[in-house]
């Protein structure tokens, strides 16, 4: 058994202590308002780290949270005294360019990622922020700006290295160990450490893109998903519709106005970009910097100190309508939240063509996607956004509402449920029950294991 002392002797990593001067930076996450202490952070070197940190967890009965990119709703990166697998010194990323593929480490997040491929002119398609970690968003599926082009992420998986909660390190496809590699396109950090990636690579070099915003009214909010919904899967756009921010480009009488800010990418040829935007820069934009511009420029610059108190409520639905539109443009006016966003992303294309039982990600037939959200500044007005939130939520949702599980948030079990519909919730409770029975992996949105005694596992994170 190994102590927890003598932790240092078997990690060829870093293993960082409550008083190790980057203690506090390594236990800090993307959300703000947590502020959890584990009793110890390994940041292993390679997969053997991973699997001596895991018996270290396990025979100590030490909570395991594991920690990619950060970015967890919920901040499940970080555990209170327990222990954190945090895989930011697995970030290498091989490319083979002949096979147009790319290893990448656990712990890279998808700013990193593109950078590096772009410079060979490939890339994967991964969410819209470049700080979130390919770990959370690739497991839990990752919708972004080539999804409805090339799919989700996961659709770009084609193998993976995983360390089971057994300590086995093993590589996994479509055709070795089937089950689990299907559990782990889109049912999260349930059954394992990931600690390399393998995706393919698409010729992605120049794109025409950037973004858009119009005055948020009822009817543009329409119009842009009947455009959305129409355009070539080519396109991928993600939009906000939210208060104007008070930046420079934005004019003055905007600012604080409802606005869609619609950011865009085509991945087509760079001439058709410019048509197939047509209809939406008919609708007479405030600003319009939609541009031929190199892949990677569709991420913002990130400032690494912004660490939100947000709550939010994700939902399937399939289209919106003027009445929905109404309601989005009527919920966020009548929000004090200092910052209010429903962001609408319209899917279908290459993700839809994927059948629903492929993966672990089940909703490939929903056409959009709504996550309405409130940022806060005081961590007792969660109650009342949360409330907000559902509200919004069930205001919004016709039919069975579903659940994206990157976006899930305080959603409660029943939720999970719903990102998990059918036989899917049923197999992944199998495959759970034949690779972490103990529910060592619970820091997450989590899958009990079939037959689970719920004593057994407390997924409380303080
Ligand atoms: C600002 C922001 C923007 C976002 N944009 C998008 C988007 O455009 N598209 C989208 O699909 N999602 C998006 N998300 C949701 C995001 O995909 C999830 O929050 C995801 O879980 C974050 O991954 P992470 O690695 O950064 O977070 P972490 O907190 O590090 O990880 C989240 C969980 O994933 C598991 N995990 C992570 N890495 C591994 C690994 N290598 N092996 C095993 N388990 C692992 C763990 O259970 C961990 O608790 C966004 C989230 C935020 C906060």
């Amino acid at each position: 058994m190994i102590q927890v002392g003598s932790v240092n002797t078997h990690i060829k990593g870093r293993v960082i202590e409550p008083r190790d001067p980057d203690y506090d930076d390594a236990r800090t996450v993307f959300v703000g308002g947590i502020d959890r202490h584990p009793s110890l952070i390994v940041r292993p070197a390679d997969a053997n780290d991973v699997v001596t940190a895991i018996a270290l967890a396990r025979e100590n009965g030490l909570a395991l949270a594991v920690r990619s990119g950060g970015h967890s709703a919920l901040g499940d990166g970080v555990t209170e005294g327990g222990l954190v697998i945090d895989l930011r010194g697995l970030r290498g990323i091989a490319i083979d360019t002949k096979e147009r593929t790319a290893w990448a480490g656990g712990g890279i997040t998808s700013g990193e990622y593109a950078n590096v491929t772009h410079a060979y002119g490939l890339a994967t398609g991964f969410g819209d922020t470049p700080s979130v970690g390919i770990g959370g968003l690739a497991l839990g599926g990752g919708v972004g700006y080539l999804s409805r082009k090339f799919g989700l992420s996961i659709d770009d998986l084609v193998a993976a290295e995983i360390v089971t909660a057994d300590g086995a390190v093993q590589q996994i496809d479509g055709s070795s160990n089937p089950d689990l590699f299907w559990a782990i396109r889109g049912g999260g950090g349930n059954f394992g450490v990931v600690t390399r990636f393998k995706f393919r690579l698409h010729e992605v070099d120049t794109v025409f893109g950037g973004m858009l915003m119009l005055p948020a009214t009822p009817q543009v909010i329409e119009s842009f998903v009947t455009h959305a919904t129409a355009a070539p899967d080519e396109l991928s756009t993600i939009a906000n519709v939210m208060p104007a921010p008070p930046l420079p480009f934005v004019p003055v009488e905007h600012h604080g106005k409802l606005v869609i800010l619609i950011q865009m990418v085509y991945a087509g040829l760079l001439g058709e970009g410019e048509q197939v935007v047509a209809p939406f820069r008919a609708m007479g934009p405030l600003v319009d910097i939609l541009r031929p511009m190199p892949y990677p420029q569709i991420y913002p610059p990130e400032d690494p100190n912004f660490h939100p108190m947000a709550t939010n409520r994700v939902m399937f639905m399939d289209g919106i309508d003027r009445e929905g539109a109404e309601t989005i443009v009527d919920h966020l006016e009548h929000s004090d939240a200092r910052l209010r966003i429903a962001q609408i992303r319209v899917l279908g294309g290459a993700i839809a063509r994927v059948p629903s039982e492929a993966t672990a990600y089940a909703h490939r037939s929903r056409r959009v996607m709504v996550n309405v959200t409130a940022v806060f500044g005081h961590p007792q007005e969660a109650p009342r956004y949360r409330s907000w939130a559902e509200e919004f939520r069930n205001a919004l949702q016709k039919g069975n509402p579903g659940a994206y599980v990157n976006f899930l948030a305080d959603d409660g079990q029943a939720r999970i449920r719903e990102a998990y519909p059918g036989e899917t919730w049923d197999r992944l409770r199998e495959i759970k029950r034949r690779y972490d029975p103990a529910n060592l992996f619970r820091l997450n949105h989590n899958v009990p294991p079939a037959a689970f005694d719920s004593l057994k596992g407390s997924t409380s994170r303080s």
